[in-house]
């Protein structure tokens, strides 16, 4: 086992007229489950194919654990990967495939086969040894490649969306047992995601990538209670957090010129007098009761997910259409064409800057 380090790594591909990975400076824990998530092409892969030593590194350095391993060649860095594509052989049977980094390293065969069957009963693979991987599901498939790199013991195992083959029934079964199996084994992984469900739901901590650049490192509850940008609020979070443009003046926040909120008080001290966006959680906005002052909205659509819904409406204020969404009870809410008032939770707003998008506090 062991910590991942970048110190100040970039990567520029030929031609290209910005850095793929700018700059980053992360440090993962030893026994660490990591996930790196961002939108495509934020760099996710480019920055696990430079610890895996397949890409090369234009200026800084990786370290897994004390070692310096910036300029050492894939097989030495004794790391596991699982790729998308599971990279089977097919012409080797499942028992083969778990087997061949072992048989490589020229590791005596009785050892090969007890640390395959070891894994195997890990896995449940143990009935279909003998299989080729034609012979198997995608779940299963997905088994045999984990299977491969678990056999292998190495101090990092690196997945590059292990789970984006499979259908999103099994997507989600699968995820569980990854993330149990990881705290089992305890080694250190890293994971590439661009779903941010997965990235919540698996890691211990996310670093969220945009363009290149780390945006935000930090646990789930972190990064969703305390975005520390707009983009990471608007990435993290399931339905998207909705997000206006709004002033900040003498003391009351103004969505439009023609609605005003009282901030809480702590929140205004800091902020003082300033053009912001403001963003709040599908949670964090209620209906109001009968009589109840709220901003009036019309209700486009109400998504149905059993328990809870989500509503999804448009307020005119003044000048302005503003879109929310608030969660509302699945067996009770309004329907589309209905005008309700919701009310904003003040304590759970995120604020902003309008130039730059970073949090203020
Ligand atoms: P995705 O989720 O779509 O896989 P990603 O976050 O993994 O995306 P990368 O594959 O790391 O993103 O790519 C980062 C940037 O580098 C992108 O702008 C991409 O177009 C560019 N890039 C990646 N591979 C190459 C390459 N071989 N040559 C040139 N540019 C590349």
């Amino acid at each position: 086992m062991a910590t991942v380090t970048f110190q100040g790594v970039t990567r520029r591909f030929p031609g290209a007229t910005r850095n793929a990975v700018d700059n980053l400076d992360l440090e993962i824990n030893d026994g660490e489950f990591l996930v790196l998530v961002g939108p495509s092409g934020c760099g996710k892969t480019t920055t696990l194919r430079m610890l895996a030593g397949l890409d090369p590194i234009d200026s800084g350095t990786v370290l897994i654990g004390d070692r310096d391993v910036t300029d050492v060649a894939p097989k030495d860095r004794d790391i596991a990967m699982v790729f998308q594509n599971y990279a089977l052989y097919p012409h080797l049977s499942v028992e083969q495939n778990m087997g061949f980094g072992l048989r490589t390293r020229k590791t005596p065969k009785a050892e090969i086969h007890e640390r395959v069957l070891e894994a195997a009963k890990l896995l449940d693979l143990e009935p279909l040894l003998h299989r080729h991987p034609a012979e198997l599901s995608g779940g299963q498939r997905q088994r045999v490649a984990m299977g491969r790199a678990i056999v292998r013991e190495p101090q990092v195992f690196l997945m590059d969306e292990p789970l984006s083959n499979l259908d999103a029934k099994l997507r989600v079964q699968t995820r569980t047992q990854i993330a149990s199996l990881q705290r089992r084994l305890g080694t250190t992984t890293v994971y590439v995601t661009h779903d941010q469900t997965e990235a919540m739901t698996m890691g211990d901590r996310i670093a969220v990538l945009d363009q290149g650049r780390l945006q935000q490192l930090g646990t789930p509850q972190e990064l969703y209670d305390r975005p520390v940008n707009e983009f990471v609020a608007r990435f993290i979070g399931s339905p998207a957090m909705s997000v206006w443009d709004a002033r900040i003046t003498e003391g009351a926040l103004c969505l439009s010129d023609a609605d005003t909120f009282r901030l809480p008080a702590e929140l205004l001290a800091s902020i003082g007098e300033r053009e912001v966006r403001v963003g709040i959680r599908a949670e964090d906005l209620r209906l109001a009761g009968e009589g109840e002052p709220g901003i009036e909205l019309k209700v486009a659509l109400v998504e149905e997910l059993g328990s809870d819904g989500y509503l999804y409406g448009d307020a005119r204020l003044g000048d302005k259409d503003l879109d929310f969404v608030a969660r509302v009870d699945g067996r009770n809410h309004p329907v589309p064409g209905d005008v309700v008032r919701v009310i904003p939770d003040l304590a759970r707003l995120h604020v902003f800057d309008a130039a730059t998008g970073e949090r203020i506090d």
